[in-house]
């Protein structure tokens, strides 16, 4: 009987558990004998894996965050470290490995089956960063809490009559802080791949100050070099370039937190199913993702390291609509 055991690594992502669930059921109706490896690469290393069946993923596909845990583990980018997880897999009788993860991850998925060993991968971050896939899991979910955050914040920006600078995660990626500074109508979106100056984000606040706005909202991604902080300091001192008041909010891990919504529960299953496909067909080194549109399968070799670029013309479109 095959063994195949799968692990959640890097940043948790709503939707993992979803991921896990498919990933384990339909190996199970596959005839596999499924696994569970707890704290991502860390647990390859000390053999952290236990039998996984169907009722063992039961009641988790609502839930966030990932039952198997999640670390980042520095040591698995040492090959003499990677050969332990080799060794102890080989031992366990495992045939294969299914890695649910980012960029980061991928990369040590890629690591793994350059070494010989059988992998699959899932994209999942909130960051949507990773090459080739259009979506990853976690992310419409991270969106959409950064919306609500953003339409509370505008609310009471608006009766107080101030501008808001709201930071939002994604690392050295700004999708997140340009589709919810376009979904939540921001006066500016600050991010890695197009910074704006102190001089260009002020004159979008006093614009809509003059325009008699009775709130200004600028996001920013937490990558930014102009941070929100730095920001916040600035026009702490030089209240008179932005017209409004200014208060600065950090979302934070709120935005990993907290339940899938329904278009991840559903990316999730399907990518964890479509993994367990690909390995019966025999798919060795790939990704699961969406491309054009459908569910689909890349090498690993051709995603890992290529972070997507961002369309920019989201921000051309931003700007116009912020009047
Ligand atoms: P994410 O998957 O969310 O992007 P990280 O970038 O933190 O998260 O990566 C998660 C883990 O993947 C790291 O802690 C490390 O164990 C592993 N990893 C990252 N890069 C490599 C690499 N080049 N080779 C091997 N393993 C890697």
């Amino acid at each position: 009987m095959k063994r195949v055991a799968v692990l959640t690594s890097g940043g948790d992502a709503p939707g993992m558990n979803a991921a896990i669930r498919a990933v384990v059921r339909t190996g199970i109706e596959k005839g596999w004998e499924m696994l569970g490896v707890r704290r991502g690469y860390a647990g390859l290393l000390d053999a952290d894996i236990r039998p996984f069946g169907a009722r063992d993923v039961g009641g988790i596909l609502g839930r966030g965050g990932t039952i198997l845990g999640s670390a980042r583990c520095p040591e698995f980018e040492d090959e003499a470290y990677r050969k332990r997880a080799v060794a102890n897999l080989e031992t366990l009788g495992i045939g294969a490995v299914v890695v649910i993860g980012g960029n980061g991850s991928q990369a040590g998925a890629h690591a793994l089956f350059q070494m010989g060993f059988p992998v699959v991968g899932i994209a999942s971050t909130i960051d949507n960063d990773l090459g080739w896939t259009e979506m990853t899991i976690g992310v419409d979910t991270a969106l959409d809490i950064a919306l609500e955050s953003i339409d509370r914040l505008r609310t009471t920006a608006s009766s107080h009559r101030r501008a808001f600078l709201v930071e939002v995660m994604g690392r050295d990626c700004g999708y997140l802080a340009l589709m919810a500074g376009i979904a939540g109508g921001a006066e500016a979106i600050v991010i890695p791949e197009r910074e704006l100056t102190h001089e260009e984000i002020a004159h979008a606040i006093r614009a809509a100050h003059l325009r008699g706005k009775t709130h200004g909202l600028v996001v920013v991604a937490e990558g930014a070099k102009n941070s929100a902080l730095h920001l916040f300091e600035h026009f702490q001192k030089h209240k008179d370039e932005v017209g409004f008041d200014v208060r600065m909010t950090t979302l934070g891990h709120v935005q990993r937190g907290g339940a899938p919504g329904a278009f991840d529960r559903l990316l999730a299953t399907r990518f964890g199913a479509a993994a367990a496909e690909a390995l019966e067909r025999g798919e060795r080194g790939v990704m699961v993702g969406l491309s054009k549109g459908k569910i689909q399968t890349a090498p690993l070799a051709e995603i890992v390291g290529r972070q997507k670029p961002l369309d920019l013309s989201l921000l051309d479109l931003a700007k116009v609509l912020a009047k």
